[in-house]
């Protein structure tokens, strides 16, 4: 899961940033609200943190003009104070949630993955399933067959994004886009890295494969042979 954290106060930004990149998310800032703006209308965010007092363009103006372009990434409002009027107006700028400073970064992160299942799954649950293969988004905990499987923060992002779109062919760039911020280039070379790791340790040994790759495309996750196509 990649996300923006737009925040102009440098020790809240490092903060949240340190936090989410423990959990594997991979993170871009923005200090104010210009910025945020150009950077969350070409980058395909999974999630944005954005701060309403902000230099330039205030929280409330960028939510609502990602949402006139029908940007619907889900967005957390972060608010200074307690007051009717700031959490109305961000929730009718389109907001998804709010929440007040000071936070817990435990309450962060939590309603950070609320939003994300809001957003990418049917069911609300926070638990992802693939044949044997199941994945908790809560606990980070990922088994197949009931064996727990030790994977690095970033396997797991790759892994997640696949099982979340169970079935559909993703292409290498997609993937990218979901689990790198923007410092890394040459991703596609990365996914295949991270795939070869992930084949070892998901599939290796067993007769079910559930990793495959898709030609001229990039990777699905399946345990089935064909393509889903709608
Ligand atoms: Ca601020």
């Amino acid at each position: 899961m990649r996300v923006l954290i737009v925040e102009d106060e440098p020790k809240i930004c490092t903060y949240i940033k340190r936090g989410l990149e423990e959990q594997g998310y991979a993170v871009d800032t923005a200090a104010n609200g210009r910025e945020a703006l150009e950077l969350a209308l070409r980058t395909p965010f999974d999630l944005m943190v954005l701060d309403i007092m902000l230099p330039e363009l205030d929280g409330i103006t960028v939510c609502e003009k990602l949402r006139q372009k029908e940007v619907c990434t889900p967005i957390l409002m972060l608010t200074a104070r307690d007051t009717v009027e700031d959490r109305v107006s961000g929730l009718d700028a389109g907001a998804d949630d709010y929440l007040i400073k000071p936070f817990a970064l435990s309450e962060l992160l939590a309603r950070l993955r609320a939003l994300g299942r809001r957003d990418h799954t049917a069911t609300k649950s926070p638990v992802l399933a693939v044949a044997d293969l199941t994945l908790d988004t809560r606990s980070h905990r990922i088994s197949r067959s009931g064996k727990t499987l030790e994977l690095t923060a970033k396997e797991f992002a790759v892994i997640e994004c696949l099982m979340r779109e169970a079935g559909y062919a993703l292409s290498r760039q997609t993937i990218a886009d979901h689990v790198w911020d923007c410092s890394v280039f040459n991703e596609s070379n990365i996914v295949d890295v991270y795939i070869r790791n992930l084949r070892r340790k998901i599939d290796a040994g067993h007769e079910l494969k559930l990793i495959h790759t898709v030609r001229g495309i990039g990777y699905r996750l399946s345990a089935e042979d064909s393509v889903k196509t709608t």
